[in-house]
């Protein structure tokens, strides 16, 4: 089986990864479903270094809190999403299902449901962007799939959830909007490079779709599903070119905020 590699510099260190030629053709969700260990290497060199510094992770098992925040998705991954939804044994997606339109209804109710699709358009305002993740964990609406406290999709959720990891006390998250909340300081934004990746791919316009619109995205997009390309190769490089990029303009602009 033939093999190409990549070497990435990213803030947190060297990555090297590798990959499977394939040249036939596949279908862009099933790839991205392999790229999402990508940001669990990212993931873990940044625990590394905080441990080092004694700042360990402070999310436990059965918290979830932060799953009431809005969880943005690549168009891949709302793909992925949606096809988790539909092979779940009856009874559980029954329950995500309803899940969904409770979700529908409150966010139709507040008066955002149509903002939640604006939230991640680059062009709106740090200030306007918090307002609309504000009002959105202000509903409590969980993620549908938090069972118990846990994800119950775990190998399958969103590059942002695995990039999600707080340093700060965990009790803070009860309102991260209101308490200071320290987040495991990666710089990566995978889901954002996976867009790019996506329009360059459908001539179209980068798009970030939250997790709880996600059916209803692909639903409005079909031809999602099965837009497929022959040759992986060129697609994951710009995908981890683009990821690694972007990760160290934003470690530089953080920096900048610093001095
Ligand atoms: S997909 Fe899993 S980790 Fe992500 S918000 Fe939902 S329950 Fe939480």
């Amino acid at each position: 089986m033939e093999k190409f590699a990549l070497e990435l510099d990213l803030p947190e260190g060297i990555v090297n990864v590798s990959f499977e030629k394939k040249e036939e053709p596949r279908r862009v969700a099933d790839i991205v479903l392999d790229l999402l260990t990508f940001p669990d290497i990212v993931v873990d060199l940044g625990i590394t270094i905080a441990k080092q510094f004694n700042k360990p992770i402070t999310c436990k098992m059965g918290c979830g809190v932060c799953c009431c925040q809005m969880v943005p998705l690549s168009p891949a991954e709302a793909v992925i999403i949606t096809e988790v939804i539909e092979g779940l044994p009856m009874k559980r997606k029954t329950a995500v299902l309803n899940a969904l339109a409770d979700a529908d209804k409150k966010l139709q109710d507040a008066g955002i449901k149509e903002k939640i699709g604006e939230v991640y358009k680059m062009s709106i305002s740090k200030d306007v962007v918090t307002d609309i993740n504000s009002r959105y964990f202000d509903l409590q609406i969980p993620c549908p799939f938090l069972v118990q406290g846990s994800c119950s999709i775990y190998a399958w959720r969103p590059s942002r959830c695995r990039e999600y990891n707080v340093l700060s006390p965990a009790e803070l998250c009860a309102n991260p909007f209101v308490n200071k909340i320290k987040r495991l300081p990666i710089t990566l934004k995978f889901c954002e490079s996976l867009s790019h990746a996506w329009a360059s791919l459908t001539n179209t316009q980068p798009v970030i779709i939250p997790l709880i619109l996600a059916m209803e995205w692909v639903q409005n997009n079909g031809e999602a599903r099965t837009l497929a390309i022959e040759g992986t190769e060129s697609f994951i490089r710009t995908v981890l070119n683009h990821a690694s990029k972007r990760a160290n303009e934003e470690a530089l602009e953080r920096m900048k905020d610093h001095t």
